[in-house]
């Protein structure tokens, strides 16, 4: 098994996925506090005290919240860019472990080698990020690789090119844009910031990027991030429908808030 994972939450009221290979134990953002972390990592037999690090993409706290909490585990290393520990250390009244690395650059944790590369979002320094382990031709544990991409207002290149090389996908499909046009709660200001070049991909947004990225190499596409009141199950479904049947070799995973998936093992 070259890696195992788990979406243990995803959307606005938290963000928080658990990462496994042979030697490393890792959670992709911190989104919930560490007693709710801890409650959903016993649902799949794992817990805090066996996580080794953290992975931050941005200084939101639907992704970052949990790390205040986390103090209690100080072997738990907390592996950000400068601007985005600036950021997070800021609200914080313990120092973690950081572990800084800079946007771009390749490295390796354990048996989990790590690239971060730049996403448009209204935060300091904002990443997504591409895991890979095993070799490439290694029997027992090929090589695989997993991108994480949440909260992002446009797709450039240079995340286009980083997703194709994966066997999993993850991705925001944060909002419909016609519920949010048609959100009364949200003001004007707000609906722009999400809409904009530095907020969310929207569903079509979401299903564009896969639609032309289309890698054969893809196994499964988690699409997360899902706005409570401006997108639903039935919105997702719909503007996925053309791609997902074009991409027949391909699972797709809707993550609602509140959800957490099973672990997928990448084998
Ligand atoms: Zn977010
Ligand atoms: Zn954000």
């Amino acid at each position: 098994m070259a890696m195992r994972f788990s979406i243990l939450g995803s959307g606005s009221s938290g963000n928080c996925a658990l990462l496994v290979t042979e030697n490393a134990r890792v959670l992709i953002d911190a989104g919930f506090s560490a007693r709710r972390t801890n409650e959903l990592l016993e649902a799949v037999g794992e817990s805090l005290a066996r996580i080794d690090a953290v992975f931050l993409t941005h200084e939101h706290g639907d992704h970052a919240a949990g790390i205040e909490g986390l103090k209690k585990f100080p072997g738990i290393r907390i592996f950000a860019n400068s601007a985005t520990a600036r950021a997070v250390q800021s609200g914080l009244e313990h120092r973690p472990d950081w572990q800084i690395f800079q946007t771009g650059a390749r490295f390796r944790f354990r048996d989990l080698e790590v690239e971060s590369f730049a996403v448009p979002h209204d935060a300091q320094e904002p990443v997504g990020f591409r895991f890979s382990s095993g070799q490439e031709g290694d029997m027992f544990a090929p090589r695989r690789s997993m991108a994480w991409l949440t909260d992002l207002g446009y797709a450039p290149e240079n995340v286009r090119q980083c997703i194709r090389e994966c066997e999993v996908v993850v991705v925001e499909s944060n909002h419909c844009s016609e519920m949010l046009k048609n959100d009364s709660r949200r003001p004007w200001p707000t609906k722009q910031r999400i809409s904009g070049r530095h907020g969310h991909l929207s569903n079509h947004a979401a299903s564009e990027l896969v639609a032309t990225v289309a890698s054969p190499r893809w196994r499964r596409i988690y699409l997360t991030h899902l706005s409570r009141e401006c997108n639903s199950r039935a919105a997702v479904e719909l503007a996925f429908a053309a791609v997902r049947s074009t991409l027949t070799g391909c699972e797709f995973a809707i993550v609602e808030q509140g959800q957490s998936t099973a672990f997928y093992d990448l084998a």
